[in-house]
Order: structure tokens, then C-alpha cells, then sequence
């Protein structure tokens, strides 16, 4: 299923949410909307699924302008991090819910719910009750209800909530099997960006209720176009006011492009060596101040002079739109 939003806004009193947003996502798409908390993308997703009245534009789900239907007319698969199951179901029960409420025999629901189960890590656990499960199973079995009765359009805020690393990149993976599998269109809310980049075919940044950039992980990744989008993703040298010897308003430079080198055109100081990931960032500062941080395999001497040069190529040019 497709979404096509044209100048959408949302009011809370004096604030708008969400402000003249116009955004398209295709049919089976997997779709990311990132921004910092506030940034409006719960508003942004609750108004697609029809949980917030909009101010000003339109909704349209595979070219049908669902801008007044309620939630229910809309077929939107939803979970947010709130999730809630139902206590008093067994886990099986649980996934199943919406299998019986689009009409499917209760045996027929119990096989669909248990392969669910199983594909999720979950065999088992069929008539466990949601207060003995952990967190993480919590949100599995929550994840399962929303994907059971196979919506062609899932809608997830913050599914990971506050789960332990190793158990988001787990869930993460499944998650994107399952929508994949099912072939269904995902709009994924998050402000995690590693969740967001590992996840998205595409995705969008929002800031105050605007999508500053929209394009595939790697095109924003590669040229973030904006201080605040190339700080926010995590580009480690985002540099404004005629930076090392470039006169763009803003410049970042990927740690990869940087290089000590006895011959290298800048001089700098070795400020510190920070062990990251398995490799060192070696943080240098330039004459002007300026600190830069560089990869590599060993940690080097704080206070040594060197000399580093640059890859002019694999350097980006930024608007700078931050104060
Ligand atoms: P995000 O999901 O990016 O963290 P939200 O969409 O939740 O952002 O919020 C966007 C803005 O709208 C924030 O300034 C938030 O305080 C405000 N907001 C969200 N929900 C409400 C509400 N129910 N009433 C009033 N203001 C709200």
C-alpha cells in the first residue's frame, strides 16, 4: 500500500506538530522517520493511521483520500512502544487476537499464531501469560499481533523501546524478515539512528515538525547536505566557517578521508586516542583550533605534533542551518 501526504499539519494549541508536510512512501516499502524526541514523528505517524485530526492537507492510502476516515477503515497494522497485551490471553491467544477478529477459525489462528511464534524465537511459549514473559518477549508477542493478520500497511513507534542491545539488533532483524516476507509497507518511527539506518529502504529526518532530508541510507549517509543532519546521524567531523582550507559555510569529513601522513599538508596535535568499536579515533586539533577525528589501528601519544592530509573528494559541503 501506498502513502501520499500533501501539506499535512497538526496543531497542539499554539504549536504545529507536524508543519506543511508533504511526504510519499511506495507500495512495500520499508520506510524510516528519525528526528530527535520532539521532532514530531509520532504525530506524523499517529495522524496517517487516523489517531490525530489534521489541520491542514491530506491522507491518501493507495490513492484513496482517507483524510476523515477513522482508524479502523484505514487497515493500518499499529504498535506503539506502550504496547499493551492482554493479560488474561495466553501468548498463542495473544497473537491470534486479530485473527479472529477478521474472521478466522480459531484452529486456523492457532497454526497461523504458532509459525509466528516460531519464526520470532517464541516456540514454546504458547500458553505462557504475558506477565511471566521479559520485556523483550513482551514486545515480541506485541510485534506478532500487529503482523498477524498480515496488515499491508504496519506502522511501528519506537518498537524496541528500551531493550538491551544485543536484543534490538535480534528484534530488529526479525522484524525486518517478517515485513519483508509479508511484503508489507513499514513506517517505522525512531530517534535511534543505527536502528534507523540498519532498518530503512528509505528514510526521512524530521526537525520541528519538517522533513529536513528524505533518500536511501546511504545518500544521507554520504552526503548529508545540513550541519544538523550530518551531526545528527553521527558524521564525527562536521566543521563550519572556512574549515581547513575550504570555503563552504560547513564541510564534513568522513574519519576514512583523513590520514596522518610525515608529508600531509596540515599540521596538527595528537589532543587524544578514544578506543571505539574495536579501532582508536584519534582526536587532532589544527592550528585554528579545529579538532578532527581520525581512524585508526593504534592509539597514538597525546601532545605529538603530526601532519595529516586529506581526501579532498570524499569531502562534503554543508549548509549550515544550526546556531
Ligand atoms: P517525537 O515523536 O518526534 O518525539 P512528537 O510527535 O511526540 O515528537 O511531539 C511533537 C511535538 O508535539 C512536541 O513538541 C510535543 O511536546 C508535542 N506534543 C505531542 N503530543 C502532544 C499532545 N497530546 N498535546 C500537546 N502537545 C503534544
Amino acid at each position: 500500500m501506498s502513502i501520499r501526504l500533501d501539506s499535512v499539519s497538526v496543531r497542539y494549541e499554539d504549536d504545529l506538530a507536524v508543519n506543511d508536510l508533504d511526504l510519499t512512501i511506495i507500495s512495500g516499502e520499508r520506510f524510516v522517520l528519525m528526528g530527535p524526541s520532539g521532532s514530531g514523528k509520532s504525530t506524523l505517524l499517529r495522524a496517517v493511521a487516523g489517531l490525530e485530526p489534521l489541520e491542514t492537507g491530506t491522507v491518501e492510502i493507495d490513492g484513496k483520500d482517507v483524510t476523515t476516515l477513522p482508524p479502523h477503515r484505514r487497515a493500518v497494522g499499529l504498535m506503539f512502544q506502550e504496547y499493551a497485551l492482554f493479560p488474561h490471553l495466553s501468548v498463542i491467544d495473544n497473537v491470534g487476537y486479530g485473527l479472529a477478529m477478521i474472521g478466522m477459525g480459531r484452529d486456523t489462528a492457532r497454526r497461523k499464531a504458532s509459525a509466528l511464534l516460531d519464526l520470532a524465537g517464541l516456540q514454546g511459549f504458547e500458553s505462557r501469560k504475558p506477565d511471566s514473559l521479559s520485556g523483550g518477549e513482551r514486545q515480541r508477542v506485541a510485534l506478532l499481533r500487529t503482523l498477524a493478520p498480515e496488515p499491508s500497511l504496519v506502522m511501528l513507534d519506537e518498537p524496541l523501546g528500551s531493550l538491551d542491545l544485543a536484543l534490538r539488533e535480534d528484534l530488529l532483524a526479525q522484524m525486518r524478515t517478517i515485513v519483508t516476507e509479508l511484503g508489507a509497507t513499514t513506517l517505522y518511527v525512531t530517534h535511534d539512528r543505527t536502528e534507523a539506518f540498519a532498518f530503512a529502504e528509505r528514510l526521512a529526518i524530521m526537525r520541528h515538525g519538517r522533513i529536513v532530508r528524505t533518500g536511501t541510507p546511504e545518500q544521507v549517509w554520504d552526503d548529508p547536505q545540513t550541519t544538523f543532519v550530518a551531526r545528527f546521524i553521527g558524521h564525527s567531523n562536521v566543521l563550519t566557517g572556512a574549515a581547513i582550507g575550504f570555503d563552504a559555510p560547513g564541510i564534513t569529513v568522513p574519519p576514512g578521508a583523513l590520514a596522518l601522513k610525515d608529508n600531509g599538508e596540515i599540521g596538527v596535535h595528537i589532543v587524544e586516542s578514544v578506543f571505539a568499536d574495536g579501532r582508536y579515533e584519534i582526536v587532532v586539533e589544527v592550528a585554528n583550533g579545529e579538532r578532527l577525528r581520525i581512524d585508526s589501528p593504534v592509539p597514538l601519544d597525546s601532545g605529538l605534533s603530526s601532519r595529516i592530509t586529506v581526501d579532498r573528494s570524499a569531502v562534503r559541503e554543508l549548509v549550515v542551518d544550526e546556531v
